[in-house]
């Protein structure tokens, strides 16, 4: 396979996790009598752009049918974040009743509602049917389609060039990343400001969140990779922020490389140095990944084969992706974990992709009183652990898998 950013051969392994399903392939109990489609999961880095990406085995129009049901409205951590990105950019970039604004993968309208709110004119893109008719409900446009060049054009003869873009935690679920970029750049107006937000590189090696990756998830971003592929389609990265969100995520704020430009932040250079440092231009950098995934794998099994000895009942909550890459790469299966609760409707009723646990609704919890409580997505620990605060009336303790199994 040839780099998907700059077409080199691709000749570094990062990590090699079997097969699973694609990680949001849920499954409706009617189909539990059918076969799943199990696809290999291997990581790649490219020596040449440093881009970190998974091998692609299949295409995204089949990862992401109707059923996809990953609503971001279900997180109030997710929420709150949106909101203050719009009160931010608003007031960064001066956005008013003239601005238009534009979200590439608008979900459920979380983000655009209080672009709307704010009597600005916005346009959502977004491809998944279901997501889409929820962010419709909220009074929002929605456009589903795949975003590229052809969309970009298509947006602009209808009027939407854009003073601002958002595109949260969608660069890296991207297959065609160079067209997906292209897009921007053909859709700001010359004045106009894209930002990306993605789970950075850096903290996936740091913290060993090998359970991030899945097939749908094509890329693994540092800031130096994206400098690099904006370079190509004619955008200039000038300014980047940290954010807490998904254990420690980047903001990279772009403009048109042919524009009037902004000033390249300090931030920019700051962060090019802490990569550079932290050695994500080195081969030996992404050699201690997949020991920590087997590690992670056999404290988690070590555990949970113990709890089973002693007569314990652990569940799940939270039926996030990076829980099905960790369950199905650790071979887990309702003996050892009975259910996992999730709060999202779309999700309850249904069986996860490979393991085939059953999703609930959380008040099964009370019901049936667990004694531990197995958090699949650890980024969500704080929220999770006081919505489920209750469970401690029953002695019941948390769990966290990752980077090592954790009792709280
Ligand atoms: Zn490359």
């Amino acid at each position: 396979m040839n780099c998907r950013g700059c077409g080199t051969p691709l000749s570094l392994p990062l990590i090699d996790l079997g097969t699973s399903p694609p990680s949001n392939a849920y499954l409706r109990a009617e189909q539990l009598e059918q076969a799943e489609q199990w696809v290999p999961l291997k990581v790649q880095v490219c020596q040449a752009c440093w881009l970190v990406q998974t091998e692609d085995y299949t295409r995204a129009d089949s990862l992401f049918d109707a059923d996809y049901a990953y609503f971001s409205s279900y997180s109030s951590t997710w929420l709150k974040h949106a909101e203050r990105y719009v009160a931010e950019m608003v007031e960064r970039f001066a956005l008013g009743a003239d601005s238009r604004v534009v979200e590439v993968a608008a979900n459920d309208g979380y983000l655009l509602q209080y672009v709307a709110g704010r009597g600005i004119a916005c346009l959502g893109v977004e491809p998944t049917h279901s997501t889409a008719q929820a962010a419709r409900q909220k009074g929002l446009e929605i456009r589903e389609l795949f975003f590229g060049r052809e969309a970009a054009r298509q947006l602009r003869e209808e009027g939407w060039a854009a003073d601002l873009m958002a595109a949260n935690n969608v660069l890296a679920h991207v297959p065609d990343i160079n067209d997906f970029l292209g897009g921007f750049a053909s859709l700001l107006k010359p004045t106009g400001v894209a930002t990306f937000e993605f789970p950075q590189l850096l903290t996936l090696m740091a913290g060993q969140q090998f359970d991030t990756l899945y097939h749908e998830h094509y890329s693994y971003l540092s800031l130096s990779a994206v400098q690099a592929l904006c370079e190509r389609n004619g955008l200039e990265v000038f300014d980047v922020s940290q954010l807490p969100t998904h254990g420690g995520s980047l903001r990279v704020f772009v403009q048109r490389s042919d524009g009037p430009r902004r000033a390249v932040q300090a931030a920019v250079q700051q962060q090019l140095q802490l990569e550079l440092q932290a050695g994500v231009k080195t081969a030996e950098y992404y050699a201690t990944l997949a020991p920590a995934a087997e590690r992670i794998k056999h404290e988690l099994l070590r555990f949970l084969l113990q709890a089973k000895a002693e007569g314990k009942r652990v569940v799940g909550y939270g039926a996030a992706a990076k829980g099905n890459t960790l369950l199905n790469y650790a071979g887990i299966k309702p003996d050892l974990l009975a259910w996992v609760a999730d709060a999202s409707p779309h999700k309850q009723g249904k069986f996860l992709p490979g393991s085939r646990i059953a999703v609930v609704a959380p008040e099964r919890i009370e019901i049936e009183r667990p004694d531990y409580v197995l958090v699949l997505p650890w980024n969500l620990l704080q929220e999770v652990s006081e919505q489920l605060a209750h469970v401690r009336q029953w002695g019941a303790r948390f769990v966290i898998a990752v980077p090592e199994l954790k009792l709280l």
